[in-house]
């Protein structure tokens, strides 16, 4: 899926500050919440405008939104997840977490105070979790099967918590029509307003007989196998994001997400920057000058480099498309072979007599970037 355009949806420059956001953010959550706004499309425009602030109001997500937010296909995001713990995490199971609900108790004091606690679009808990990969599993991508504790909607009531989803009976404080009128006394007097009846959360319903298999509740605890694609060339940090994977919302809404945060193994010879690999090739000091044919390891299979004459210690020979996958492309990085000149571990008496009398054969011309050396700065 494509990434949506989170500042277009908030309506804010890529460069705002965090304040501009936040009050972004406010103005349109007042605008669309389905509690005020009565159009049809209200729920959709709000549901899309707190996940546009879920993101953008991050200062984390938002760096992983900036650099990774418009990449096709499954979501990445770079950098630190921070705070991962095991399964259930330490919030417990509130539907908005952290930064929500300040803003939320702002927007709903400013109209009364009612209606946060109403069970609409909740989002369920991510959960965040932490996997090593081999560093080939890294470079070729890997599919993996994990067990995760989560909450998960109950199957046998669709997660109304109602005897097969059905068993209901109309609201009798609403009667069925999911709005009541709240009077409230403020300091300024009397105020009557109008919101979601807070005994059926504005369904106009309420159960009649439990669903037996959650107790009503609408949601269960499970253990629950999960296959995760790992796609190649991810990176030692990077996470992968299952939407809609984590823990289900407690009451009506959409799942969270599910968070694997990536660390990566050391191999004994690759090294890897980014999407290239590289590494250094220590070679008899004889190839190097007379030239020859080197068998060397790519990441799969083996190359033959063609090492020319008179080749300098130092020289990268640059392998391109033989690196890491680049994420969502048919693209690969390079390998960067650096050849380096090995000299002998020893020297008889006839192998320095033999380089003695090579050396003397040689002139100074013959080793003209040291001659300039001498000569500019000796
Ligand atoms: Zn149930
Ligand atoms: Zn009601």
């Amino acid at each position: 899926m494509a990434s949506k355009d989170y500042y277009g949806i908030l309506g804010v420059d890529k460069n705002a500050s965090a304040d501009e956001i936040k009050s972004a953010y406010r103005r349109l959550a007042k605008k669309y919440h389905p509690d005020l706004n009565k159009a049809p499309d209200a729920a959709e425009k709000f549901k899309e405008i707190n996940e546009a602030y879920e993101v953008l109001g991050d200062d984390k997500k938002r760096a992983n939104y900036d650099q990774f937010g418009s990449a096709d296909g499954p979501q990445f995001s770079g950098g630190q997840g921070g705070g991962f713990s095991d399964f259930f995490g330490g919030g417990g199971f509130g539907g908005f977490g952290g930064g929500f609900s300040d803003i939320f108790s702002d927007i709903f004091s400013a109209f009364g105070g009612e209606g946060r606690r109403s069970r609409v679009n909740e989002r369920g808990e991510d959960i965040n979790l932490a996997m090593k990969l081999s560093f080939e599993e890294a470079l070729f991508g890997v599919e993996k099967t994990i067990t995760v504790g989560k909450v998960e909607t109950c199957d046998a009531c669709s997660g109304t918590g109602a005897k097969n989803g059905t068993a209901f009976s109309t609201c009798p404080d609403c009667k069925g029509l999911g709005r009541v009128r709240i009077q409230q006394n403020t300091m300024f007097g009397t105020t009557i307003r109008e919101g979601a009846c807070p005994k059926c959360g504005g369904t106009g319903k309420v159960i009649k007989e439990k669903c037996d298999k959650c107790a009503g509740k609408g949601y269960k605890r499970v253990q629950k196998e999960i296959t995760v694609k790992i796609p190649a060339g991810i990176d030692d940090g990077q996470t992968v994001r299952m939407r809609g994977e984590g823990n289900a919302p407690l009451g009506r809404g959409t799942n969270g997400d599910l968070n694997i945060k990536i660390t990566v193994a050391k191999h004994k010879l690759f090294k890897r920057d980014g999407v290239d690999l590289s590494y250094d090739l220590y070679l008899p000091f004889t190839t190097l000058l007379l030239g020859g044919k080197v068998e060397i390891p790519l990441p799969k299979g083996k190359f033959v480099l063609d090492i020319k004459e008179r080749t300098p210690s130092g020289t990268i020979m640059r392998l391109k498309g033989k690196g890491v996958k680049i994420l969502n492309r048919e693209a690969y990085g390079d390998l960067l072979v650096t050849l380096k000149s090995e000299p002998p571990k020893n020297l008889s008496v006839q192998q320095k007599d033999l380089l003695e009398k090579l050396s003397e054969s040689f002139s100074d011309t013959d080793f003209p970037k040291y001659k300039d050396f001498k000569k500019n700065n000796l």
